[in-house]
């Protein structure tokens, strides 16, 4: 199978951030052969099974989420206006109420949404993230996944206390565990396994040892939510501080994708940094929560900063406007990062936070050919003048034409292939209005209430 686009405006995000007018780009396989000029590669490449005319958008590398939980989608709505609580009023109460087949479905759902807007790439840990590894599979998208575990009593945790439970850590390894020998390098490698903890103050040190071991064994790279609001918990339950004791138990190094990190003084970067420690940076989501990563002081330290999605929103153009406007806010400096720099957290380094940059990220020959066309006639999308510029600030999900992923054409005038949208949509509402009518029977609302 050979693919041939014309006449596009390509984007390429290669090293010296190449924009290529009246480009191509020719793919064969899953692979990228040749991005050039439009003229020069239909002489080149005269037979290719399929030429689609590019002309009025713009070919840009497939975004990259470094961090994101699918089956969280089930909380919109419902989690954006209460702070911090979503874990303990929302999360927790949740897991034991919503079947497999609710999570399911709506898990397909992220996925589509996905897709449809662009991204190839993500890396999902959640609890039980093994049952949307097959959707993941069929639907094109390239992932790593990764059982988001934690080794608490929940008992005892709902009474406030911290206490760590050996049956549930054994169970969780396991589980985790299973995940990677049963999905490990499937689709041609497409998808990947991760070792994945929730966080510090819900793991002890032999379920972070444990992780690192697996993570060891079997090449994988490791994630966990830190610097997120546990400093003083950590310090508390662990007698530690948060990432000495992270480091102590493996859970830094330059195999970690480190999440969140906006609660992070300046030693605590020098740790970081020093450790190689990779970070994923969910502005759009923590800028609700009131909270801004210093990824520039990480990035001046020489942290590998990328982008991520985190929970409920699909839409990553609104990830690169967030990345852009909290840094200036929080640099009280309008003139911090640019559109280009947002636009390569987003593919390139993100494809570096995840080990992934010598494959996917940028569009050059060689590469994987992970890449979306957006169609820049769309209303908000005039004048184009600068590509990169125009869309970081005003694109949108919705204006994605068509993406490829290993070559395979998974969105085409703007359908997402692998699912029925209209049916998809209303199998998720479904699933999502019977699972919150048990919740609010169960906890008398829709939220639980905190204790007093
Ligand atoms: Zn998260």
């Amino acid at each position: 199978m050979s693919l041939l686009i014309t006449n596009s405006t390509v984007v390429t995000v290669d090293s010296a951030h190449r924009v290529i007018e009246n480009g191509a780009v020719y793919v064969e396989e899953d692979r990228i052969v040749a991005v050039g000029d439009t003229q020069v590669l239909c002489e080149q490449y005269p037979a290719a099974d399929t030429v689609v005319d590019g002309n009025g958008k713009v070919v840009l590398p497939g975004f990259v989420s470094a961090h994101n939980h699918l089956g969280y989608a089930v909380f919109r709505g419902r989690a954006e206006d209460i702070g911090h609580a979503p874990t303990h009023r929302l999360y927790l109460p949740m897991s034991g109420i919503i079947s497999v087949e609710e999570r399911q479905v709506i898990g397909a759902l992220a996925v589509t949404e996905l897709l449809r807007g662009g991204v190839t790439t993500i890396l999902e840990m959640e609890e039980d993230a093994e049952i949307f590894a097959s959707f993941i599979e069929t639907s094109g998208m390239r992932a790593q996944i990764g059982v988001m575990v934690n080794d608490v009593n929940l008992e005892a945790l709902a009474r406030g206390e911290t206490v760590f439970d050996p049956a549930v850590r054994d169970q969780q390894l396991e589980q985790a565990n299973g995940l990677a020998e049963r999905w490990h390098g499937r689709a041609g490698g497409r998808i990947q396994a991760v070792m994945a903890a929730t966080g510090l103050s819900t793991s002890s040190p032999e379920l972070l040892q444990g992780l690192r071991q697996s993570a060891d064994a079997r090449g994988l790279r490791l994630s966990s939510h830190l610097g997120f609001g546990e400093r003083e918990l950590v310090q508390r339950i662990h007698g530690m501080a948060q990432f000495d004791f992270a480091r102590t138990h493996g859970m830094l190094g330059s195999d970690v994708v480190a999440v969140h990190c906006y609660e992070v003084d300046e030693a605590e970067m020098d740790v970081l940094a020093e450790s190689g420690t990779h970070l994923a940076h969910c502005p759009h989501m923590n800028q609700f929560r009131g909270e801004v990563a210093p990824i520039q002081a990480m990035r001046a330290k020489g942290m590998q900063v990328g982008l991520g999605i985190d929970n409920y929103f699909s839409d990553y153009f609104e990830v690169l406007r967030s990345c852009l406007a909290s840094a200036r806010i929080q640099a009280h400096d309008p003139e911090i990062l640019s559109a280009h720099e947002a636009l390569a957290l987003g593919t390139i380094e993100a494809a570096r936070v995840l080990g992934l940059d010598e494959e996917i990220g940028s569009i050059e020959p060689g590469k994987k050919a992970d890449l979306q066309m957006v169609n820049m006639r769309r209303l908000g999308l005039t004048p184009v003048n600068d590509p990169v510029t125009t869309l970081v600030y005003h694109g949108h999900a919705k204006d994605v034409d068509m993406v490829l992923i290993d070559g395979k054409v998974v969105v085409a005038e703007g359908v997402v292939q692998s699912a029925d949208e209209e049916d998809l949509v209303s199998r998720a509402g479904l699933a999502a209005d019977a699972a919150w009518t048990r919740f609010a029977e169960r906890y008398g609302g829709y939220s639980v209430r905190p204790p007093n």
